[in-house]
């Protein structure tokens, strides 16, 4: 191996980091020292494309909160790197400025400010940047597009336990972030509304291309995302692919009288559906191997 792959090896590739959304390498962040010493992530290598919605799954103190705290920039990593929209967080100079711009935040409790109005929450983030008509303007807009057009001077004490998360969801959008990391955002709401936000998070994802990173301990909101990350001990343990049309799809073959013959080598009567050769034995194929897809 010459020094320059060593190298890479030790610093990945910035423009390879700059592809991804969140990149993390060999993150790690140890609590407290001695006796009391936690390790609460360990050596986690992380990847999420641009535009992904991702669920981060897990028992409690498994490390989910730690690590969205470190994408986030709300903690300063032991060991390893982390990228968020191509910025070496190491590197960034204001982290202020990255916390409001780069990256949106989502909590389980919504902690929008009691005394101010659904309006004047959601421009908190603006303040500094934009004239305050602007700010107005903008604030209305997000407001209208998590529908609460409506609630805009309404105090949180006088909106739903929903309604106040999608305000939350609007504050978080304010500076078009490239990323929004929401930590449980819907454990305290009713399924219904768990349900609701969910689907305003895809659709913000679909038009706006956002990237999500999401954690819960509810299987139906993770089974609406792309990716399921499970973690356990400090540590990435699993990684799902979910919801994808072609896997769906085989799975129903797979399971279907069709499916089993065809495994069993009888393409017959797949000659009634697939013409080609070649593509009834990919087929066939692809069916026996619907275990390394789920
Ligand atoms: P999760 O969000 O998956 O429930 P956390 O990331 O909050 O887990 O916590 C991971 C581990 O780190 C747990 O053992 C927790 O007790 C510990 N931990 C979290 N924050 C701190 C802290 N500020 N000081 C010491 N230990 C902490
Ligand atoms: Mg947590």
């Amino acid at each position: 191996m010459n020094s320059e792959s060593v190298n890479k090896e030790r610093h990945p590739d910035r423009g390879e980091a700059q592809a991804w959304s969140v990149k993390t390498h060999a993150l790690t962040r140890i609590y407290g020292r001695g006796e009391l010493q936690v390790r609460a992530l360990i050596d986690v290598d992380l990847r999420i494309a641009p535009g992904e919605f991702v669920a981060i799954m897990g028992p409690s103190g498994s490390g989910k909160s730690t690590l969205l705290n470190m994408l986030g920039a709300l903690d300063r990593p032991s060991a390893g790197r982390v990228w968020v929209a191509g910025q070496d967080l190491s590197k960034v100079r204001d982290l202020g400025r990255f916390r409001s711009q780069t990256v949106g935040f989502v909590f389980q409790l919504h902690n929008l400010i009691p005394t101010l109005t659904a309006l004047e929450n959601v421009t908190i983030p603006m303040v500094g940047q934009q004239s305050r008509r602007q700010r107005t303007e903008r604030a209305h807009l997000l407001l209208e597009q998590v529908g609460l057009a409506g609630r805009a001077g309404h105090l949180p004490g006088a909106m739903s336990g929903g309604e106040r998360q999608r305000v939350a969801v609007a504050r978080a959008l304010a500076n078009a972030p490239a990323v929004i990391l929401a930590d449980e955002p819907t454990g305290n709401l009713d399924s219904a509304s768990g349900q609701e936000l969910i689907r305003l998070l895809r659709e913000i994802n679909a038009t706006q291309q956002t990237t999500f990173l999401i954690v819960t301990h509810d299987p139906n909101i993770a089974r609406q995302t792309d990716r399921v990350v499970v973690m356990q001990d400090g540590r990435i343990v699993r990684e799902d692919n979910v919801g994808s049309p072609l896997h769906e799809d085989l799975k129903m073959w797979h399971y279907s009288r069709l499916g089993q013959q065809i495994m069993d080598g009888n393409l017959e009567d797949l000659k009634g559906i697939v013409t080609d050769d070649e593509e009834r034995r990919a087929i066939a194929s692809l069916l026996q191997r619907i275990d390394d897809f789920s």
